[in-house]
């Protein structure tokens, strides 16, 4: 492990990644201590350990009663390692980071993300079938709406997101991580809270939905992630016209991500459509972030991340342009970087809807 002495999980997606068993977020601490050799050690609430069944054959339980400092049995469980090289997960409580620096004060710290990022990026086969599926339920959903299936005008934002939420809980996801609907001017905020403005006809509006499906067995739940456009009713010859642009841009995006390519080219690929076509001001975010048992993780497609695309590497392809108090655009996919060319996840139509209802 990279000169790391031992590796420390506890809340996030870390843990269920590894073990397929996932920590409760609250103040009593559960921490799997995973030294380089030897085996490792699940520090939980005694009254929890019937959660950890079947597991005893690949790390040993170590239950603390009410009464117990969990902090002191992570520094027993490490011995002479609380003075090493330890990474400790990202989402780890900075209660539990500060009391664990002051029991070991000779320890060095590091993200364990420096660790384990990688090999999270790296998708295996059943990791990717497992995203295909999450990306076919909100695909239904994308359908629904683009064939009018959903009612758009005179409703509110919160109303259809409700609508659409209950979809993306019926179509195999255990829970939903975000919907954003924005209407109208609403459209040019990239991250547009979704609130009670109504929906009326003659404008756009922006759909970004996903959620998490669920574990099965011990494998953790995977993410899902689009973006799709709805117009209601025919789009001025300014939209439509910038919609085009933004399509181009999706698609020599998506193109760009073969396996070997900085990450980096496959945000410019997409980029340089945009400014050709004068919209390059507006398109203000990066074009990506990887995806798996966490909406947002590596890889990043940004400016200045020139590490190369490895096959398994499953990553969101969403351009956008946002003007200000106008309106604006995006369409997101997720894609997989495989040897044989990128596999859209993502599959619903990419035309702009046009629905009068
Ligand atoms: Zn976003
Ligand atoms: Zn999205
Ligand atoms: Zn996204």
């Amino acid at each position: 492990m990279q000169g790391i002495d031992a590796l420390l999980l506890s809340v996030g997606p870390d843990l269920p990644w590894l073990t397929g068993f996932a920590a409760m977020a609250m103040e009593r601490l559960s921490m799997l201590v995973l030294p380089a050799e030897g085996r490792p050690q699940l520090i939980l609430p005694a009254f929890e350990a019937d959660l950890v069944h079947d597991r005893e054959a690949v790390m040993d339980l170590v239950p603390w009663a009410e009464t117990e400092d969990p902090i002191a049995l992570v520094s027993r469980s490490l011995g002479a390692h609380r003075a090493g090289n330890l990474a400790i997960g990202d989402h780890t409580w900075s209660r539990f980071l500060v009391a664990l620096q002051a029991e070991m004060p000779d320890a060095r710290w590091q993200q364990a993300s420096n660790v384990i990022s990688s090999l999270r990026a790296q998708k295996d086969a059943a990791e990717i079938e497992a995203l295909a599926r999450a990306g076919a339920g909100v695909d239904r959903i994308a359908a629904e709406l683009q064939t009018g299936e959903i009612p758009l005008i005179g409703r509110s934002e919160l109303a259809i997101a409700a609508d659409i939420e209950a979809r993306i809980l019926a179509n195999g996801h255990r829970k939903v991580n975000f919907c954003i609907v924005a209407s109208g001017p609403n459209s040019s905020s990239p991250h547009h809270h979704t609130g009670d403005r109504v929906v009326q006809s003659g404008e756009p509006i922006l759909f970004d939905f996903g959620g998490t499906t669920a574990e099965v067995d011990d494998a953790p739940g995977y993410c899902s992630d689009t973006s799709r456009m709805i117009f209601t009713g025919e789009p001025p010859v300014e939209f439509a016209e910038a919609y085009s642009a933004l399509q181009a841009a999706q698609e020599a995006g998506v193109r760009a991500a073969t396996v070997g390519t900085a990450a980096e080219l496959v945000d410019s690929a997409a980029r340089t459509v945009l400014t050709e076509a004068g919209l390059g001001q507006y398109f203000t975010h990066r074009l990506g972030h990887g995806i798996g048992v966490e909406a947002h993780e590596d890889p990043y497609l940004v400016g200045g991340n020139d590490r190369p695309l490895a096959a398994g590497n499953a990553f969101s392809v969403e351009p956008g342009f946002y003007i200000a108090g106008k309106w604006g655009a995006r369409i997101e996919d997720i894609v997989v970087a495989t040897d044989e060319g990128p596999r859209r996840l993502n599959n619903s139509s990419h035309e702009l809807a046009i629905v009068e209802a």
